[in-house]
């Protein structure tokens, strides 16, 4: 097919020429003395993305779920209480990764569309007088359905009960797009990927661990070997990691850092709120749907979940965009499956690329006898962005 793949799945993103060109390297020695340059800018310029002076950034050679074993496994004994709440795929992938691991698994089980509740987080903690839970897990953004959660929120409600259990972000597809903050929110730790707002390739766990965190990582029983955090901490130090880095990754990331530094991270993330405005305008004011997210206090900046009427198969729609629009939507996963479609708006994106995205969406939605009007989600998404602005001085 003639022209470019429009690929709006929230993750893996687009990665930008400056990245793609500044990985394609010849492979070098990583234990020379000039490698530690390249890893101690990655994870200086992490420790900025992540907002954190006394948290330490570790970089794993996996995707966003090997951090979120390496989190449980480093941190905790076997048969630790932990405490979270579920309320889509990837949210409900961490719980059972838990379970699955051998944890006891206190699971707050919320309906698909909705968000972290912090009342139920304090119903739990403040019936725990023992102390029993050792770990709190929040999925600030949850991807399945377009749902993003207030960490800080939650951290209040363990500062409230003075409970001291660690307190686990996954912010996967939620850094570097939308607002982390892990020393001001007293994030333990914070879990990530290299795919999503980093604008990188799938195949960077991305974490970051707290000193509290690291502490607990020096006592806990939970069997681990290539994901512990001591020997990333100790060979890192210097610069070098306890086994092969991929060097290319992290040529990507020190560039993409870069970017988002030039840009300014409060300028990206208002960037997000901007370009997720036009989407959602297109859904509510073009198209008359409505999204997975129940509240506006959970819409996402970084995906929207889009639910197709009543009767209609959202993966019909992602079938037909793709093979007759060349264009890649999210699919529906698990119970969303068949009901939404989802635009990704994160990473690397502008206006006319979101244009392009709602109007695939549109013919596809058509195409399939979805009655939208034609034009209604591209007018809606145009008239946004012509009456906002894309910068927040101007905003
Ligand atoms: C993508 C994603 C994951 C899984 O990350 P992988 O890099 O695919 O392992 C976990 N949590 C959230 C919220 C995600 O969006």
């Amino acid at each position: 097919m003639a022209g470019r793949n429009f690929l709006f799945v929230p993750g893996p993103t687009n990665v930008p020429d400056r990245v793609l060109r500044a990985m394609v390297v010849p492979q070098e020695d990583h234990r020379s003395p000039k490698f530690p340059e390249l890893a101690l800018a990655c994870i200086q310029g992490l420790k900025r993305i992540f907002k954190t002076e006394t948290g330490t950034p570790i970089l794993f050679p996996s995707s966003g779920t090997g951090c979120w074993e390496a989190a449980l496994t480093n941190t905790l004994n076997p048969g630790d209480t932990v405490l979270a709440s579920t309320f889509g795929q990837f949210s409900f992938l961490w719980a059972d990764m838990c379970r699955r691991l051998g944890f006891d698994t206190q699971v707050l089980d919320l309906e698909w569309g909705e968000g972290a509740v912090p009342e139920r987080y304090h119903a739990a903690l403040e019936a725990d007088r023992e102390h029993r839970i050792k770990a709190v897990l929040v999925c600030q953004n949850e991807t399945a359905t377009g749902v993003s959660s207030d960490v800080a929120a939650i951290r209040r409600v363990l500062d409230s009960l003075g409970h001291p259990a660690l307190l686990f972000v996954d912010a996967v597809s939620a850094l570097a797009s939308i607002d982390f903050r892990m020393d001001e929110w007293k994030v333990d730790v914070c879990v990530s990927g290299s795919q999503k707002g980093l604008m990188l390739p799938a195949g960077l766990g991305v974490t970051c661990v707290s000193p509290k965190a690291l502490d607990a990582a020096r006592t806990a029983k939970s069997p681990r070997c290539y994901f512990d955090y001591n020997d990333m901490v100790k060979n890192n130090a210097t610069g070098y990691f306890p086994y092969t880095p991929s060097i290319p990754m992290l040529y990507g990331l020190r560039e993409a850092i870069a970017m988002l530094e030039e840009e300014g991270l409060e300028q990206v993330f208002h960037r997000h709120a901007y370009l997720a405005g036009g989407v959602r305008a297109a859904v509510f004011e073009g198209w008359k749907l409505r999204l997975c997210a129940r509240d506006p206090r959970w819409y996402s900046d970084t995906v929207s979940a889009i639910m197709v009427p009543e009767g209609f198969d959202a993966a019909k729609v992602i079938a037909r965009a793709y093979s007759r629009y060349n264009t890649s939507l999210g699919a529906g996963l698990s119970k969303v499956a068949g009901k939404v479609f989802r635009i990704g708006h994160l990473g690397d994106s502008n206006e006319v690329m979101m244009l392009a995205a709602v109007a695939a969406a549109e013919v596809a939605m058509l195409d399939c006898g979805i009655p939208v009007t034609p034009g209604s989600g591209t007018a809606a998404a145009g008239s946004y962005y012509r009456a906002h602005s894309p910068t927040r001085e101007g905003a």
